[in-house]
């Protein structure tokens, strides 16, 4: 077997090479925001429908207006009125006006808007039969939303691959997408490996330990935007990790375990991987979480992490949330960089590259960001993870950082094409 080491840029390009977008599904488009779209949406009208007022007040014929100044008010005659959802089927002539609320129709014959705080009512109570004086003239078009603004019947308003947003679901609304296209979210089948691991349910005795992983993988899918389900905790026994390892496969868009993943003893993964499939890579230059297998188990994408509760979170990171977004339909790229003053030295022993979990904040006089990186960086900690926002990146050919450097940091605390 291989344990060729490969670069993490490697891996990830082999990982995304071996996943595709899920097949579609149409749901309600409320429930596709922050969901890429699978298909154009198109609209079948024109939005806005008609030109209609931007205020309430009066709808004239600008031209009217034109002599209108501060010493010479033109006077109109209200002809007629329009309130949400009430339509004056009538056209305004030279001389007219009608009183209009915001979104109603532009009468025929009416041109502009002119909003109901400068207009002076010399007679009656503003509606039909009122006389109603101007002090300004308007443009053509003052005040009026025209037919079309936001886009023509036929146009597409938003394009496959797009993720609308909360505003964004309601232009779907607008254009009558009540249901979309969106990916299905793919099944991501987490499998927890290891004779020592007890469900967290019990008090582990000397020698056992609570399993962790399945927790923190299920929520980080949930996450990233798939579906997990578990299949439990197996022990190191190569014949019931083939049996539930190939079942998950039976049922999952991708299957994740952890432990036994590295070459001791009991680690049984890989050999599976290339038994059932083939194993495209084993061994990657990442601190945490060197002893990453990845391969194809009947044609699902198979990852094995490290059981190393922390190396298993950061292999997640770096490897399942990419495949899991590609399968959902996102074309952003990785999590935003950013680069802060480390506020100590950062020693580094070994060639691969580190990703150490570390908290970036701004210094509250300076304005400065700053990142400390946790104390420990065991990869049997997860509190660290817990309390970090950011991984500071050491790569590889580089003897570590000294205090004050600016260094990269990973923000796992946001989405992925996030502008900072
Ligand atoms: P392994 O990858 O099997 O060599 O495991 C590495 C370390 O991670 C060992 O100390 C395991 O006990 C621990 N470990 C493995 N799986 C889990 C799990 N599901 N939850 C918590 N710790 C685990
Ligand atoms: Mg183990």
């Amino acid at each position: 077997m291989s344990k060729e080491m490969i670069s993490l840029e490697t891996a990830q390009a082999i990982v995304l090479d071996h996943v595709l977008p899920t097949p579609p599904e149409r749901i309600a488009s409320w429930q596709a925001a922050g969901r890429p779209l699978a298909e154009d949406v198109v609209t079948d009208i024109d939005l806005a429908p008609y030109a209609n007022s931007a205020m309430d007040g009066y709808a004239v014929r600008a031209a009217d207006l034109a002599a209108a100044g501060e010493s010479a008010p033109v006077v109109l005659e209200v002809i007629g009125h329009e309130a949400a959802g009430e339509v004056f089927e009538g056209a305004v002539g030279v001389g007219q006006t009608i009183r209009i609320m915001t979104g109603a129709p532009l009468p025929d014959g009416a041109d502009a808007v002119v909003k109901y705080e400068i207009v002076e009512v010399l007679e009656g109570d503003g509606n039909e039969g009122s006389r109603v004086a101007f002090r300004h003239a308007v443009p053509v078009g003052n005040d009026v939303r025209r037919a079309g603004l936001e886009a023509r019947a036929g146009d597409v308003v938003m394009r496959a691959g797009e993720v609308p947003s909360a505003a964004g679901v309601g232009l779907l609304a607008s254009a009558g997408a009540a249901e979309v296209a969106v990916h299905t979210r793919p099944v991501v089948g987490i499998i927890s490996i290891g004779s020592e691991i007890v469900d967290p349910t019990r008090v582990p005795r000397r020698g056992q330990i609570r399993d962790a992983n399945a927790s923190v993988l299920l929520a980080a899918a949930r996450e990233a935007g798939a579906e997990p389900r578990f299949f439990g905790i197996v022990a190191d026994d190569p014949v019931s990790i083939r049996e539930l390892v190939m079942r998950a496969a039976a049922e999952c868009d991708m299957v994740i375990t952890s432990g036994g993943a590295s070459s001791g003893d009991y680690d049984y993964v890989t050999a599976l991987v290339a038994q059932e499939g083939e194993v495209l890579f084993d061994y990657i230059s990442l601190r945490p979480g060197k002893a990453i297998t990845f391969g194809m188990v009947r044609d699902v994408p198979f990852l094995g992490l490290s059981g190393n509760p922390a190396a298993a979170a950061v292999g997640f990171e770096m490897l399942a949330r990419p495949a899991i977004r590609r399968m959902l339909g996102f074309s952003a790229g990785p999590r935003p960089v950013q680069l802060a003053r480390i506020g100590h030295d950062v020693p580094k022993k070994q060639e691969r590259r580190y990703y150490n979990r570390a908290r970036l904040a701004r210094d509250g006089e300076t304005g400065e960001l700053v990142v400390m990186e946790a104390k420990s960086q065991d990869s049997s900690l997860l509190g660290t993870l817990q309390h970090a926002n950011c991984l500071v990146m050491v790569p590889e050919g580089r003897r570590g950082y000294a205090a004050g450097d600016a260094v990269p940091c990973v923000r796992i605390d946001i989405d992925e094409g996030t502008v900072l």
